[in-house]
C-alpha cells in the first residue's frame, strides 16, 4: 500500500489521529513523528491554539502562567522532551533566594518546617521547634518511628488521610500534609489514594517500618554517595532541596509548546487542525482496523489509529459509538474537581508581609476561602518588574467547589479580602484575572489504580485506540508527556502489526 502525503510517496503510510493539542497530544505526535517512519499524524484541537491547559501571557512587564507554572525534574518526561526538541537550554531553576514555603497557622503565615517534604521530615529537630504543631502534635509526628507497620492486605488501597493519621497523627494531617499534598491534587485527602499518588510512602512503610526511618536511611546513603564523589539526588539533601527539583521555561511554558510545535512542523509528518472539534468516533469495520472521526462543521475523516488525550468525561462522550458500555462506564468512574486561579499584579510595597517565599498553603481547618497563593515572581526570576510581585491564588478544588459558582468579580473580591487579611495588603491589585478550570483536575481517589487497570484491560478490545493524559497515571506535565509517549509507542506497535499482516497476506 502506498499513499501520497504532502507531495511525497510514502510506503505503507498509516494515518494516526491525535485528539487534543495539549502537551499530551503534542508529546504523542512528537514520539510518532520521531520514532515511526510509516505514520502521518493529524492533531485535532478544538481551540485556536496549542498547549491546552498550558498558557503563558505577558503584559506590562509581567510574565503570567495561566495554567501550570513549572514541572518537576526528577521524573524524566518533560526534561527528556525538552532535550529531544533542543529546548533544554531554555529551562530555568527556581530562584534560590526564596526557596521556602509558608503554611497558615491561626491566620498567620508560618514557614513549613525545614526539610519537610510532603509528609517526610528530613530534619526531625526542625519538627521539634515548629510553631505549626502543638508540642503534643510534634511529639506524635516524631513517634511515627514507633508506629507498627500496617499489615498488607494484598492490594488494599488506603486514603492519604488514613495513612497520615495512622502514622503521624491528626495534627500533622490537618496542619501540614492536607494543605501541602491536597494543594497539588486540589483533592480531599480523605478520598485521595495513597498508592496512586505517593506510592513511595507505602514502600517506605513496608521496607523500613517507618517513613521517618526510611527517609533518614535514604539521606545517609546519599551523604555517603556524595562523600564518595558519586552523584546524589537533590530530593533528600536538605534545606529547600525539594524546591530545586522544579524547572520552567525562561520565557514561559508556552515557549516549550511553541518549540514542540516547530519541531513537529519541521518533521513534515504532522498536520494541525486547529479550531476543529472531534464530536464522535466509530469503527468502520468489525475488526476495528479503521476509525472514522466525526468533526464539527467538517466532513468525517478516517484513520488507522487514534490517540484520545481528553479528560475521561469528554473521551467517553466522543467514544460513545466506538467502545463497549463497560469501558464507557469505567471512564465515567474517574472524578474531576474544578478550580480557578486568580492571577494578580501588585506593588511589593503594598504588602506588610515581606513575601519572601515561594508561596503559602492553607489548611482546610483554617476556614479560609482560598486554597493557596503562589508568589510567582519569587519562585522564578523575571516574572514581574522590579518592585512589583505577581501572585497566583487558587480557589475551589474538591474541598470548596461552591465558591466557583460565584462570578469573576466576586471571586476577585474574595481573593483581595483574603490577601488583605493574611499578608496585610493595603492597596488594590494593579490587575486581576480569573482563569477557570472546570472539571479539569482528575481525582485519584482510593481504588484509582484498579480503575485504570480495568480501563487498560477493556481498551485491548479496541485495537488502534489509545487513551492518554493526566487522568490515568500521573497528574503533572512529566506524567502527561510520558502517557502521550506510551500511547504513541502502542500505536507504533499496532501499526507495525498491521503492516506486517498486510505484507504477509
Ligand atoms: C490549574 C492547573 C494547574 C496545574 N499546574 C501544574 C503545574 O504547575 N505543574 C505540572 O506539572 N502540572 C500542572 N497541572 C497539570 C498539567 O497542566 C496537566 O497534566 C497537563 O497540562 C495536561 O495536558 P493534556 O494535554 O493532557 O490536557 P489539556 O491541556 O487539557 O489538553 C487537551 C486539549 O484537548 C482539546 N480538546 C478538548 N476537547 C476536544 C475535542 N472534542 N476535539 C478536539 N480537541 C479537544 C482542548 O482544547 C485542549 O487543548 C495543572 C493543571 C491545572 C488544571
Amino acid at each position: 500500500m502506498t499513499e501520497k502525503v504532502s507531495g511525497r510517496t510514502a510506503p505503507m503510510l498509516r494515518r494516526v489521529a491525535v485528539i487534543g493539542g495539549g502537551i499530551t497530544g503534542l508529546a504523542a505526535a512528537q514520539r510518532l513523528a520521531s520514532r515511526s517512519d510509516n505514520t502521518h499524524i493529524v492533531v485535532f484541537e478544538s481551540s485556536q491554539r496549542l498547549g491546552g491547559i498550558i498558557r503563558t501571557e505577558t503584559a506590562d512587564g509581567f510574565l503570567m502562567e495561566l495554567g501550570p507554572d513549572s514541572f518537576i525534574t526528577n521524573k524524566p518526561g518533560a526534561i527528556q522532551l525538552c532535550s529531544e526538541i533542543g529546548f533544554r537550554d531554555q529551562l530555568i531553576p527556581t530562584d534560590s533566594r526564596f526557596r521556602r514555603s509558608l503554611v497558615l497557622r491561626n491566620g498567620k503565615p508560618v514557614p513549613v518546617p525545614d526539610g519537610f517534604m510532603l509528609m517526610a521530615p528530613t530534619k526531625p529537630w526542625a519538627i521539634l521547634t515548629t510553631p505549626i504543631l502543638s508540642l503534643a502534635g510534634r511529639l506524635r509526628l516524631l513517634c511515627e518511628v514507633f508506629v507498627a507497620r500496617r499489615k498488607q492486605f494484598d492490594d488494599d488501597d488506603e486514603s492519604l488521610a488514613s495513612f497520615v493519621r495512622r502514622r503521624f497523627g491528626q495534627q500533622a494531617l490537618e496542619r501540614l500534609v492536607q494543605p501541602l499534598v491536597g494543594g497539588i491534587y486540589t483533592a480531599d485527602p480523605e478520598k485521595l489514594s495513597l498508592k496512586a499518588t505517593l506510592p513511595r510512602f507505602v514502600e517506605m512503610e513496608q521496607s523500613h517500618g517507618s517513613v521517618i526511618r526510611a527517609t533518614l536511611a535514604q539521606q545517609k546513603q546519599e551523604h555517603e554517595r556524595a562523600a564518595n564523589g558519586q552523584d546524589s539526588s537533590e530530593e533528600s539533601s536538605g534545606s529547600g532541596a525539594r524546591y530545586g527539583m522544579f524547572a520552567t521555561a525562561g520565557g514561559g511554558l508556552s515557549d516549550m509548546v511553541a518549540a514542540l510545535e516547530q519541531d513537529l512542523r519541521r518533521s513534515g509528518r504532522v498536520d494541525f487542525q486547529l479550531g476543529v472539534k472531534v464530536t464522535g468516533m466509530s469503527r468502520t469495520t468489525d475488526s476495528g482496523s479503521q476509525w472514522m472521526l466525526q468533526l464539527q462543521n467538517q466532513a468525517a475523516m478516517s484513520f488507522d489509529a487514534v490517540i484520545v488525550t481528553l479528560p475521561t468525561h469528554s473521551a467517553a462522550r466522543i467514544l460513545e459509538a466506538a467502545i463497549s458500555q463497560e469501558l464507557q462506564a469505567a471512564l465515567g468512574r474517574i472524578e474531576y474537581a474544578s478550580s480557578a486561579i486568580v492571577v494578580s499584579g501588585h506593588q511589593l510595597s503594598d504588602f506588610a508581609h515581606p513575601m519572601d517565599a515561594f508561596g503559602l498553603v492553607i489548611p482546610a481547618i483554617e476556614g479560609r476561602r482560598i486554597l493557596a497563593v503562589s508568589f510567582s515572581s519569587r519562585k522564578f526570576r523575571d516574572r514581574a518588574p522590579e518592585g512589583q510581585i505577581l501572585l497566583r491564588t487558587f480557589v475551589g478544588g474538591a474541598m470548596q467547589p461552591e465558591l466557583l459558582k460565584q462570578d469573576d468579580d466576586t471571586i476577585v473580591g474574595i481573593v483581595n479580602e483574603e490577601l488583605r487579611s493574611i499578608f496585610g495588603m493595603n492597596a488594590e491589585p494593579m490587575f486581576s484575572e480569573v482563569i477557570r478550570y472546570n472539571h479539569a483536575m482528575p481525582q485519584y481517589n482510593v481504588g484509582h489504580l484498579e480503575r485504570v487497570a480495568r480501563i487498560t484491560t477493556l481498551l485491548k478490545e479496541t485495537p488502534g485506540l489509545q487513551l492518554a493524559g493526566s487522568s490515568y497515571t500521573g497528574v503533572g506535565i512529566p506524567d502527561s508527556i510520558a502517557s502521550g509517549w506510551a500511547a504513541a509507542d502502542n500505536v507504533i506497535q499496532h501499526v507495525a502489526g498491521q503492516v506486517h499482516r498486510e505484507q504477509h497476506a
